[in-house]
């Protein structure tokens, strides 16, 4: 099989408990099932990523390490999960103190990407998980990435928050990251017997046009529960509506990489 090339999806949205963390532990297991080497980085101080696959009494270094340890060599950072060809650099609590210690430091927003380069021809994909801000981890892997996914929760005030989104996206775009590229948004927490539901799903249609992807991510108990058995939703429910979903999104967003 063709390797695809060195590719980083970061996925953002401000606002907390839209299925940013839901979607990027289950596409990035999904894309490592297609045999790519994925690479998954737990941006968010909650850490809840990282917990889905692993065991926190393992970890002795990860995102925080990443930015404030310059000179550690980034594979220290890089831990093996469970899933075939899926890769982890965590975040524990210590990343929260992260901003404070990069006030000042003219290269802040670079961080990332500099560390990243470490690791070129090692993984086909690289997923970034980022946390409920628009702040300096959020800002880092916009500015290291080609690509946005973000994650809309089908509900009332769903679109709240976004023009904010992306004007940031537009500001990174026209200084620091000219290639970022929005890939598409994805429709979470969906429930079809709610006409609200129905309304969101066809108002964000209708927003974002070819931006919305065609695959709709359910509201499903299977995929909540998936984490706290340390799996993904393909290795903890391989039959349920959750593992079909993001399957079909991992088709989706390796036709429009
Ligand atoms: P974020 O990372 O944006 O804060 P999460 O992915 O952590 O959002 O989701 C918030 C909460 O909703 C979590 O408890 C998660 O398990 C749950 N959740 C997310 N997506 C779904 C879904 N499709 N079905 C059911 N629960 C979900
Ligand atoms: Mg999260």
């Amino acid at each position: 099989m063709s390797r695809l090339s060195f590719m980083i999806i970061v996925i953002a949205n401000q606002k907390g408990g839209v299925g940013k963390t839901t979607t990027a532990i289950n596409l990035a297991a999904a894309l490592a099932t297609s045999k790519r080497k994925v690479l998954l980085i737990d941006l968010d101080p909650q850490s809840n990523s990282s917990l889905s696959f692993l065991d926190p009494e393992s970890v002795n270094g990860g995102a925080y390490e990443l930015f404030a340890e310059p000179d550690r060599p980034v594979d220290e950072l890089v831990y093996d999960t469970a899933t075939e060809n899926l890769s982890i650099i965590p975040a524990r609590i210590s990343l929260a103190k992260l901003e404070a210690k990069l006030i000042g430091d003219f290269d802040a927003a670079f961080k990332l990407r500099d560390r990243l380069e470490g690791l070129k021809g090692k993984f086909d994909v690289i997923l970034i998980d980022t946390p409920p801000t628009l702040g300096i981890l959020t800002v880092n892997a916009m500015v290291a990435a080609n690509h946005v996914i973000i994650p809309i929760q089908s509900s009332y005030f769903a679109l709240e928050g976004t023009d904010d989104l992306l004007e940031t996206i537009e500001k990174i775009r026209s200084r620091p990251n000219p290639d970022l590229n929005l890939l598409g948004v994805v429709v979470t927490l969906y429930d079809r017997r709610t006409t609200i539901s129905h309304d969101v799903e066809s108002h964000i249609r209708t927003v974002f046009g070819k931006k919305a992807f065609k695959t709709v991510i359910s509201r499903s108990v299977r995929l909540e529960e998936s984490p706290a058995h340390r799996k993904s939703i393909f290795d903890h429910a391989p039959r349920s509506s959750g593992a079909t979903e993001y399957h079909d999104l991992s088709k989706e967003v390796l036709k429009r990489v």
